[in-house]
């Protein structure tokens, strides 16, 4: 038996609308069938069980989209199908997405039935102003209704807020993330607002309706955070991810430590035993490929060992327990994966740190993560040509 533990992502692509700032797999339709998508669901879970025989499953994670607007019964099936497929860790942490209105709120207490134990809010901010510039379908006052009642139901919750809005300043968010701070959650999620190609606000900004945030008032925004939530006891685990010790996503962990991961539904991508798996993104073609082949796959392809050494460390270094560089190496088999001189020279200018065997980036670090992994990253540089 492979003890690795395994991590499920299930990705329901369906939302009440489109939000101007979105590149996420997420699709409007008028009518969804919840049983087709049950179904559909359950069929291409049952092909990555059968690929991936013998696993313990750590977490299942329903994202999207919009996966509260899943029926409970729905989230309840696929559940019981994948604990059924794989033996479980003592307890498998289930996290849901939601966004925060009342409508997803009331069934909150049905999806804790049908065994989410962790919900994720996607408040996005406190202010109705910038809640309607992010094209978000609820008010402030919904979003603290909704963390209510998800504190109510969940033992487990987290929150999303964006910023580095245009016209944010340091004292504007310094406000809104005391109260962040001060909501009882034990996990938050802090993103910058980045205008991704061919979103609304990509094209928004292309026609001067808006200017984004400057790169450098972002920086001072970005040190903000990571001081004020270090002090609340909430420290950044990852580039934007804030827990209280031990609270930390167990999901996402497993993502960014390269662990193995199922994905399905319609877009979603896995990596199974050195394979990477991309699913069809429209939900019609998903549906069609399933009804052809018994699974939703686009495409199917092994990873060679740079490669995954490559997003090995891309990944763990977005952690601040960083990577051992080494071990890293040794489990694909390559006689190096960093740059030992510019390791060096990164640690004495203060962006990497050592701990043991192992590097990680410090908070100024952090801000400059593409162009630290351009320096040190050999397996990136030479494609599999890795120099010692
Ligand atoms: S609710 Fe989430 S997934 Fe859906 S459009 Fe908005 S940001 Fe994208």
């Amino acid at each position: 038996m492979n003890a690795e533990p395994l991590a499920l992502y299930v990705h329901w692509p369906f939302c009440v609308s489109k939000c101007p700032y979105c590149d996420f797999n997420s699709h409007v339709r008028s009518a969804i069938d919840q049983d087709i998508w049950r179904e559909a669901l359950l069929a291409d879970l049952a092909h990555e069980a059968r690929l991936l025989p013998g696993r313990r499953l750590s977490s299942i994670f329903f994202g999207g989209g919009t996966p509260s607007l899943m029926e409970p019964p729905t989230v309840g099936a696929i559940i019981e199908a994948a604990t059924t497929h794989w033996q479980s860790a003592d307890k498998v942490e289930i996290t849901l997405e939601a966004n925060p209105n009342s409508v997803e709120a009331a069934r909150f207490a049905d999806l804790a039935q049908a065994g989410v134990n962790r919900v994720s809010l996607g408040l996005q901010s406190f202010d109705d102003s910038a809640l309607a510039f992010l094209g978000r379908a609820h008010s402030a006052r919904e979003g603290f209704a909704a963390l209510a009642t998800a504190q109510k139901h969940f033992r487990r919750v987290n929150f999303d807020l964006i910023y580095a809005l245009p016209g944010d300043t340091e004292d504007s968010w310094a406000a809104t993330l005391g109260q962040a701070l001060s909501l009882g959650t034990s996990h938050l999620s802090l993103y910058q607002l980045t205008i991704e190609p061919g979103t609304r606000f990509a094209a928004m900004v292309a026609r001067r309706e808006f200017e984004p945030l400057e790169p450098d008032a972002a920086a001072s925004l970005y040190e903000l955070t990571d001081a004020m939530t270090s002090a609340g006891g909430m420290p950044a685990y990852e580039i934007s991810n804030h827990a209280r010790s031990g609270q930390e996503s167990r999901h996402n962990l497993t993502y960014w430590r390269y662990g193995d991961y199922a994905g399905i539904g319609p877009g979603a991508h896995g990596r199974r035993l050195g394979r990477r798996t991309v699913r069809h993104k429209k939900p019609e073609n998903f549906l069609s490929a399933l009804a052809r082949n018994g699974h939703g796959i686009a495409e199917e392809a092994p990873l060679s060992s740079a490669e995954a050494a490559d997003e090995a460390l891309v990944m763990g270094l977005r952690l601040s327990e960083g990577i051992d560089p080494h071990a890293i190496a040794d489990r694909f088999g390559l006689p190096g994966i960093v740059s030992p001189d510019r390791i060096e020279r990164l640690v004495a200018s203060g962006h990497l740190k050592r701990s043991g065997s192992r590097i990680a980036l410090t908070a100024r670090g952090r801000l400059l993560l593409d162009y630290i992994l351009g320096q040190i990253a050999l397996v990136e540089e030479s494609r599999a040509l890795a120099v010692g």
